[in-house]
């Protein structure tokens, strides 16, 4: 197999740029931020031809990295761009507490993502509690879930939106188009200048498809929404996992340049 690093240096020209912008060094809090957890990170991202590598833990497991401890990394691996992030949690009527420790704090960007549904805050992805979709209207549930995330949208609380159809996670379609039931969070996203990450982790999933749907990723392009790549690795041996694939199937919608962030700010790059 030939690395994408590896076919820079053949082919000579600097196009490949992959960037994977949403992983979980810490898992589900298995592991710590320190340099011998991190690095392997690092290391895979490098092997993988990662330019940029953005850590994004969970809020609900460290909501304040050690920034001094990324600089280190950054400085001993100079040859990948490191960014520091977070994964929020978006659960309607949290965003004062979010707000709250996200303040201060000099993030490269901040991911806004729903797993939570209704007052049950029911975790709809996570496979011990996939009985509940039975007897379900899945439109409607669907219909939550985007009403959750244009909240999650219009919060200002965040730059870049988290696998936008995560409700496919295991398989269950709705009878009407996944589009329309969006209603209009694409627009929101586009007037608050908000990314959509193309994220790879659905492939690994019972729905077998990269997040969002071709159809939504159109969408975006018509309303000139950029977008960015990740895979939403929980362990470093999933660090730029299936990149390529998002990155094609960017190329394949029409998009020629994806978004990266340094200290908020957004800096369109050529794929
Ligand atoms: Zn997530
Ligand atoms: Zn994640």
């Amino acid at each position: 197999m030939v690395l994408a690093s590896e076919r820079l240096r053949i082919s000579g020209r600097v196009v490949v740029l992959l960037v994977d912008y949403h992983v979980h060094a810490m898992g589900h809090g298995e592991r710590e931020h320190t340099m011998a957890d991190l690095e392997p990170f690092v290391i895979q991202a490098i092997k993988k031809g990662v330019r940029e590598i953005g850590f994004t833990d969970h809020d609900w497991v460290c909501k304040d990295p050690d920034f001094k401890l990324f600089k280190k990394l950054q400085k001993k691996y100079p040859k990948v761009t490191i960014r520091v992030g977070l994964e929020v949690d978006h659960i309607i009527g949290r965003e004062k507490e979010i707000a709250s420790f996200l303040r201060n704090q000099p993030f490269d960007y901040v991911v806004g993502g729903v797993h939570h549904l209704g007052e049950s805050r029911w975790m709809f992805d996570l496979p011990e509690h996939v009985e509940r979709y039975n007897g379900k209207n899945i439109d409607d549930v669907y219909r939550e879930y985007f009403e959750t995330v244009k909240h999650a949208a219009s919060s200002g609380l965040y730059q870049i939106m988290a696998h936008l159809d995560l409700m496919k996670v295991f398989g269950f379609r709705p009878k009407k188009r996944v589009l329309s039931l969006m209603g209009d969070l694409l627009e929101i996203i586009k007037e608050r200048s908000l990314v959509v990450e193309i994220n790879t982790n659905g492939l690994f999933k019972p729905v077998g498809e990269i997040y969002p749907a071709l159809d939504i990723l159109k969408r975006c392009f018509e309303l000139e929404i950029p977008v960015t790549l990740s895979s939403d690795a929980h362990r470093w041996e999933d660090v730029g996992r299936e990149l390529e694939a998002a990155r094609s199937l960017a190329k394949k919608v029409g998009f020629r340049q994806i978004a990266t962030f340094e200290q908020g700010k957004m800096i369109l790059k050529k794929i």
